[in-house]
This record gives C-alpha cells, sequence and structure tokens, in this order.
C-alpha cells in the first residue's frame, strides 16, 4: 500500500529530516522486512540521504547548490522558479532504503530529507512498502 507523509516546509531551500517520520510509520504499519521506496511527486523538491548529525552539513549542501545553480542568471521558465526544478532533477525524487527486522538499514550519521528549493510550501512524499 502507498502512504504519504504531508512535509510542511518554512523557507524557500531547506533539508527537512523526515527520517523520524517514516521510522513511526514503519512502525504503525508493522512492517519488517524488505525495501521502502521515498519519493516526492513535485518539480521543486527532492529526496537524499546524507548526514544528519552535523547541521552544517545541511547548509554546506544548500550553498554549493546555490553556487551551482543560482536562483536566477536569466533562466528561459518564466516562472521565477528554473533554478528550483534544476536543483530537483540534481538531487532526484527517490531513494530506496532497505528495513530489516522493522529499522531502516541506515549508516550511523545518515538521514532521509526532503530537499525543498522552492518553500515555504506543504509537500507531499510518497512511501512505497515493499516486502521481500
Ligand atoms: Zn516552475
Amino acid at each position: 500500500m502507498l502512504k504519504r507523509l504531508e512535509v510542511k516546509t518554512t523557507t524557500r531551500t531547506q533539508l527537512v529530516d523526515i527520517t523520524p517520520h517514516i521510522k513511526s510509520l514503519l512502525r504503525s504499519e508493522n512492517f519488517s522486512t524488505g525495501f521502502i521506496m521515498v519519493y516526492t511527486p513535485h518539480t521543486t523538491c527532492g529526496v537524499t540521504i546524507n548526514e544528519n548529525a552535523d547541521p552544517l552539513v545541511r547548509e554546506d549542501i544548500i550553498d554549493t547548490l546555490n553556487r551551482l545553480v543560482p536562483v536566477d542568471i536569466g533562466y528561459g521558465h518564466a516562472e521565477g522558479n528554473a533554478d528550483a526544478h534544476i536543483k530537483s532533477s540534481l538531487i532526484g525524487s527517490s531513494e530506496n532504503v532497505f528495513v530489516e527486522s522493522g529499522t531502516l538499514v541506515l549508516g550511523t550519521w545518515q538521514g532521509i530529507f526532503l530537499v525543498e528549493f522552492d518553500g515555504p510550501r506543504q509537500r507531499s512524499v510518497l512511501i512505497k512498502m515493499v516486502t521481500d
């Protein structure tokens, strides 16, 4: 079954740690072994896995993406958020994570993030649980 998380972002560009929400979803669904696909159906945000220990890593990711893809350098897309579309494609819309004995198989410092590039907005994250 497809599950949906609703995530409210609060600034234009932001990494939101959704790992705790996914863990509680696994518990409430009693999902034990297999993998999950975490997917966001939007064109100006993404999903990534990275460090959730030092918050400066999140800032570094955002700062570097902003240097690579500046907010406004005369893009063709007239909506004013062309940079957000490009960053979304660079980061990607989904991640897959193994689940064993009800636990996400993540490295010690890894978390799962919704990456907002055109907030603040209400975002959906879809979770598909796939059993072995
Ligand atoms: Zn647009």
